[in-house]
């Protein structure tokens, strides 16, 4: 399925939830996560709808490359101090057991300055 009419994220790639976007191109969308843990936070999501990384094929191995590959980018624009003083931490929810609540995979990337209000 490329895209689930009852997918909050899948709204937000349509634009019919708002979101503060970071960044976007053709195959994915970042966008500042509403509840931050952290300074710095934010979300990148493939726009296809992909509930979680258990989905994934080896056709989506570029698209993973490159949001990994721009998250380190991505996180020194929104304010992260580089590495590796400063830095930042991805973390990925897949499954009710690893933690996933919303079913369109995302990668948190979180930073700035401690304490964090989790993580
Ligand atoms: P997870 O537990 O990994 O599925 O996390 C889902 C994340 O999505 C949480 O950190 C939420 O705060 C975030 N979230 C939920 N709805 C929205 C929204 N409309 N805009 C931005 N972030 C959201």
């Amino acid at each position: 399925m490329s895209h689930d009419p009852h997918c909050i994220f899948c709204k937000i790639v349509e634009g019919k939830i708002p979101s503060r976007k970071v960044y976007e191109d053709d195959e994915m969308l970042a966008f500042h996560d509403i509840a931050p843990w952290a300074p710095v936070h934010f979300l990148m999501i493939p726009k296809r709808h992909i509930p979680s990384m258990a989905q994934l094929t080896a056709d989506d191995a570029a698209l993973m490359g490159r949001m990994l590959t721009l998250a380190p980018q991505l996180a020194l624009q929104e304010g992260c101090k580089p590495y590796p003083e400063g830095g930042f931490r991805l973390l990925c929810n897949n499954g009710q057991e690893g933690g996933q609540e919303v079913h369109h995979l995302h990668i948190h990337v979180m930073g700035g300055p401690r304490p964090w209000l989790k993580g």
